[in-house]
């Protein structure tokens, strides 16, 4: 894990952002302190996080899978996803937790299989783009002393050789347009794209994997000044903060430093449970 603090000093090289460590940031300045700069562990996993993993590994596996030239039923890849979840969940260090004291773990290993399988049947199974690369890796320089990482869940082009950028979710909250946190992240990684590539227009694909809905959006090269411009900024608040105060609120209950925050609700600390 890079260390912010030491970005501080004259001649330490600036850590490289993610989306989720600005985000991090801009929610709860002190978890993003915990996370990032003092490298504590978090006591325990979301299984809804968990949940989103081992779907994304799932889809993952789909795609990496017909490149290789092998198709696979919706049963082959609901079953894969049900024994990762079993096996990755009992090996799980930190621990999984289920929040929401009306849910039991089974609930989310029921809910990522069905949205597994209706991806396959609504998405997956009539998909015609070629996919160009799965999880692709980049990193870029987004001004001066200002470094943006990320991971691109799925790269592909269609018959008119435009690339698509597209994400996978699978929480519950769809967005009525390309807007919000989520296209924010896809506009971020279309700058990546558009430094990297000579490309002048790409498709931005947000795939809610829970409805199988999709939101997209076509962006051209020459807007990237602006996106460069708030990304820069957001990303400099959180490496030029020098205090880090706590934020608490509704998602204390899935922060994994909340038994470290003397400002986490006493009632969050008693919701908490093991999903094993
Ligand atoms: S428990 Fe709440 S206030 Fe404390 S670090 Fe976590 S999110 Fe922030």
């Amino acid at each position: 894990m890079s260390g912010e603090r030491g970005s501080r000093g004259a001649a330490a090289p600036a850590a490289t952002f993610s989306f989720s460590r600005m985000t991090t940031f801009e929610q709860c300045p002190r978890r993003y302190r915990y996370r990032y700069l003092d490298g504590v562990r978090e006591g325990f996993q979301s299984i809804e996080a968990f949940m989103g993993q081992q779907v994304h590994a799932t889809v993952e596996w789909l795609y990496n899978e017909r490149i290789a030239g092998n198709e696979h039923a919706v049963e082959a890849a609901v079953g894969r996803y049900c024994s990762e979840f079993d096996k990755a969940g009992a090996a799980s260090k930190p621990a999984i937790r289920v929040i929401r004291a009306d849910m039991a773990s089974e609930h989310y290993r029921r809910s990522g299989a069905e949205m597994l399988a209706a991806f396959h049947a609504r998405r997956f199974a009539a998909d015609v783009l070629e996919t160009v690369a799965m999880e692709r890796h980049f990193e870029i320089d987004v001004d001066e002393g200002i470094r943006f990482q990320g991971y691109i869940d799925r790269l592909a082009r269609d018959g008119d050789g435009t690339l698509h950028v597209i994400d996978f979710k699978t929480g519950s909250r769809v967005p009525a347009r390309f807007e919000g946190k989520d296209a924010d992240q896809l506009d971020a990684y279309a700058l990546a794209l558009f430094t990297q590539n000579g490309d002048d227009e790409l498709v931005l694909v947000l795939e809610y994997l829970r409805t199988a809905t999709v939101r997209t959006k076509r962006i051209r090269r020459s807007q990237i000044d602006e996106i460069r411009r708030r990304l820069a900024a957001r990303i400099a608040a959180a490496q030029l903060a020098t205090v880090f105060p706590p934020v608490p609120g509704a998602l204390c209950g899935w922060c994994g430093f909340n038994d470290l925050c003397e400002a986490c609700p006493p009632r969050v600390l008693q919701q908490g449970r093991s999903a094993r």
